[in-house]
């Protein structure tokens, strides 16, 4: 039923059955999953994509999965919506924003890659799932997770937003907040990963995983009429977000779907943990591991894993990269807020003050279209605006304080 044909060292390309495994044993290379195009050509159209429910399960022969979909059946297919009033605010002719503060059942993308991922783990027959988690994975994999049936274990940085760790804890996960950054986290959980028999999402099952990304690349194809824009702006933690939306369109245009293919692809990075942009920006393929200081900790992981082949995907497409202090990232977050009336968290606000860079630079022309990825909802994490917003106007519960209020808000002080 499933068209995957196997998985495929992406250095040495050696191959390697359908298993929860994710490095090639004889480069330490990362394993990546292959399919059947021939077979996936002949099974899918666009029309037959189209009568399907709304989810990111539409796409199903492009994703690793054998049987029918498990988890996170409500996931996906959320909205492109065309900004004018933000388009004509930073200088652009046509502008979407692919907006996935609005995902269920978490609201970040991640439960894109966590619906495939724990589909994975249930074929694999696994009873406990977990992740080395930045914030949004620890949210996507409580849920889904507690949906499904599994036991969860959550690893964190122990900094973490505190209204990142309630709202995972009130799904009852095993969490366990670590003393150190995310790649230490990361470290950690590969230990942990090669002792238990686990369905670690973004360790032992991460090349399935990673597929999930590609939905987002799907849909804006779909969205767009079945064209893909010009240009599309990518916030990068692993980098692998970026790798995978640029393979759902190189697979759109070799079955068939996609006539014609010439999109740049953009990363988008915060400057306190910038290790991607600053290699694209430097032209050395050599990404050099930081230790992150930024508010945008959803995107803070200094060690990525995907970096060189995200820098790559930016050079072969003529696409380039920026990354933004955080300043720029409040003030963006508002920007979308203010003109969209879309409530981004950090990461959003990473992606649309490095697109306005990037028009300003020209490296994004204001001709053709633009895309830009919101892959996160604000009210994850509203402790970055605290002292950065407007104040509420204060008054006395009568008419006369509020008209004298109102007096002073008409005059414009
Ligand atoms: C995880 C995440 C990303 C990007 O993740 P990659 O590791 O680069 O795939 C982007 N935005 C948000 C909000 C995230 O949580
Ligand atoms: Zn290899």
């Amino acid at each position: 039923m499933g068209h995957v044909k196997g998985l495929k060292c992406r250095e040495c390309g050696r191959e390697y059955p359908v298993d929860p495994i994710y490095v090639c044993e004889f480069c330490f290379g990362p394993l990546e999953v292959g399919y059947d195009y021939k077979s996936i050509a002949k099974a899918i159209t666009r029309k037959k994509i189209e009568q399907r429910p709304q989810t990111l399960w539409r796409y199903r022969e492009l994703l690793p999965i054998d049987g029918d979909p498990l988890v996170g059946l409500a996931s996906g297919f959320t909205p492109l919506v065309k900004a004018d009033n933000l388009a004509r605010e930073i200088g652009i002719d046509e502008l979407f924003i692919k907006d996935d503060t609005v995902v269920h059942p978490t609201l970040s993308f991640k439960d894109r890659v966590v619906a495939v991922a724990l589909t994975k783990a249930k074929e694999f027959d696994f009873d406990t799932v977990a992740c080395a988690s930045t914030g949004n994975l620890a949210h996507s994999v409580s849920a889904h997770g507690a949906r499904a049936g599994f036991k969860r274990f959550i690893f964190i940085p122990a900094s973490l937003e505190a209204s990142k760790i309630v709202a995972s804890l009130v799904y009852e996960p095993n969490l366990i907040a670590v003393d150190g950054n995310y790649d230490e986290v990361n470290r950690l959980c590969s230990e942990v990963a090669n002792k238990y028999r686990w369905a670690f999402v973004n360790i032992n099952i991460r090349p399935f995983y990673a597929e999930g990304s590609k939905t987002i690349g799907f849909e804006i194809v779909e969205q767009m009429g079945w064209k893909a824009p010009d240009h599309i702006v990518v916030p990068c933690a692993s980098g692998s977000l970026l790798t995978k939306v640029w393979k759902a369109l190189k697979e759109f245009k070799q079955i068939g779907i996609l006539k014609e293919l010439d999109t740049k692809i953009f990363g988008a990075q915060a400057t306190g943990c910038g290790p991607i942009a600053t290699a694209v920006k430097a032209g050395t393929d050599v990404i050099r591991p930081v230790k992150p200081n930024t508010i945008a900790k959803s995107l803070a992981i200094g060690n990525p894993a995907d970096g060189f082949y995200a820098s790559q995907v930016i050079k072969e497409t003529g696409g380039y990269a920026e990354d933004v202090s955080d300043q720029e990232i409040i003030d963006a977050i508002k920007l979308l807020a203010r003109t969209e009336g879309i409530f981004a968290e950090t990461a959003g606000g990473v992606t649309l003050a490095s697109a306005i860079k990037l028009i300003k630079a020209g490296r994004i022309t204001r001709e053709g279209t633009t895309v830009i990825c919101i892959t996160g909802n604000g009210l994850k994490t509203q402790e970055a605006l605290q002292g950065h917003t407007m104040m509420p106007h204060h008054i006395k519960p009568s008419l006369a304080s509020f008209e004298g209020v109102l007096g002073k808000i008409s005059r414009g002080d």
